[in-house]
């Protein structure tokens, strides 16, 4: 059974803010909000339990707690990504990054600039990495140290198979990163079972905090091995895992607010009866918004056997009043908030089911839709 949120025990967001529907930062509950009316020392204890709290919780949303552990990361997600690609790779070594969207190019951007040996393999976006290609890429290629992928490629919502490219990285014995930023805490994750070696994701997207930090789920035994290896001084994971061991407190200031109220999210996040039901309840808001979408004469972008229950790419409709500015801004007047297009080859706009967001808000954005559809002249049905 899907719950509402009505049902869950905690306030909807407040009502003055628009709905939305887009990839995060998100919708958060009223509650998360309010966890932020504190002032906490950084270096005081109350704060350092916090912490302590946030990084148990996070090992412990997946399976083998006792070989991981959580590091958190000041800045957005892309910091995170930034830092275990920064610091995690020795001179030495050799990067392949699988890409089918705009986060796996954003990867490769950052190896190059940290000068960072690296080789992609790419596809379509629309099309999953081939595990077989992956498999040829590092048979071929015994220089390849470390494997990294994006397990919802949120450009287009595309869910990649990082289990089967696990089991790959395994075989060959390599460092396997994934980016689960924008499915962390909706898909049940696995980490030993899918080998993964560091996983990174964010405060404000699935679970539903407030933006300010990213975090990473490393594996201890590969950690230990990549002190020195940092190419920066403020991203140095090693370093920032070290000083939350040592004394609980982070080397330069913590976003203290916002690590308060992503402790209240996960708090919640338990309430909901965990990432299953979490899963769940997203699931249900993309199969209503596809459905309601669908109705509407609207096209989904990717196969439905690709697309995942993060956030789906519809096509502009080819209809000659559709313009996607003016779409945009009348469903924002009306107090819903969709996303634009990440993509490099065809025109879409994007519809997030992730956030404080249930049945009914989707609902009612189909009502907007229709309703601004009818106001911009046109039908996309007979
Ligand atoms: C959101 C996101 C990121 C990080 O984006 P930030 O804007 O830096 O938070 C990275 N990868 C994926 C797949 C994402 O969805």
């Amino acid at each position: 059974m899907i719950l509402g949120l009505d049902v869950l025990g905690s306030n909807p967001p407040l009502s003055r803010d628009k709905t939305l529907f887009t990839p995060g930062p998100l919708n958060t509950s009223a509650a998360t909000k309010q966890a932020m009316l504190r002032d906490l020392g950084s270096r005081d204890a109350e704060f350092i339990e916090v912490v302590r709290d946030v990084r148990s919780r996070l090992v412990g949303l997946g399976d083998g707690h006792e070989e991981y552990t959580a590091i958190l990361m000041q800045g957005s997600g892309t910091f995170g990504v930034e830092a275990v690609l920064s610091s995690v790779i020795p001179q030495e070594g050799k990067l392949l990054i699988l890409i089918n969207g705009a986060y796996g190019e954003r990867m490769l951007k950052m190896a190059d600039i940290h000068r960072i040996n690296t080789v992609s393999l790419r596809t379509t976006e629309d099309t999953v990495p081939s595990p077989q290609l992956l498999r040829e890429a590092l048979q071929a290629d015994p220089q390849i140290t470390h494997v990294a992928v994006v397990h919802c490629e949120t450009t287009t919502g595309i869910i990649n198979p990082i289990k089967e490219y696990g089991e790959i990285v395994r075989e060959f014995d390599r460092i396997y990163f994934v980016d689960a930023m924008s499915s962390f805490g909706a898909y049940p994750l696995d980490y030993r079972g899918c080998n993964i070696d560091y996983l990174i994701s964010s405060s404000n997207k699935c679970i539903e905090g407030v933006p300010g930090f990213s975090f990473i789920i490393a594996k201890m035994d590969g950690l230990r091995k990549t002190k020195g290896f940092a190419r920066t001084l403020s991203l140095d994971l090693y370093a920032q895992w070290e000083g939350l061991e040592r004394d609980g407190q982070f080397r330069f200031t913590p976003p203290i607010h916002v690590i308060l109220a992503f402790r209240q999210a996960l708090i919640e996040l338990e309430k909901e009866g965990g990432v299953t039901a979490r899963g769940a309840r997203y699931k249900h808001n993309y199969e209503l918004t596809l459905a309601g979408m669908q109705a509407l004469g609207f096209k989904a972008y990717l196969k439905p056997e690709n697309q995942g229950y993060i956030i789906t790419s519809f096509y502009y409709p080819s209809h000659p009043n559709f313009d996607f500015r003016t779409f945009y801004e009348l469903l924002s007047e009306k107090g819903f908030l969709i996303y634009p297009g990440k993509l490099s080859h065809a025109d879409c706009f994007r519809i997030g089911h992730v956030g404080r967001l249930d049945a009914s808000n989707v609902k009612s954005l189909m009502s907007a839709i229709a309703s601004v559809l009818k106001k911009m002249n046109i039908k996309l049905t007979e």
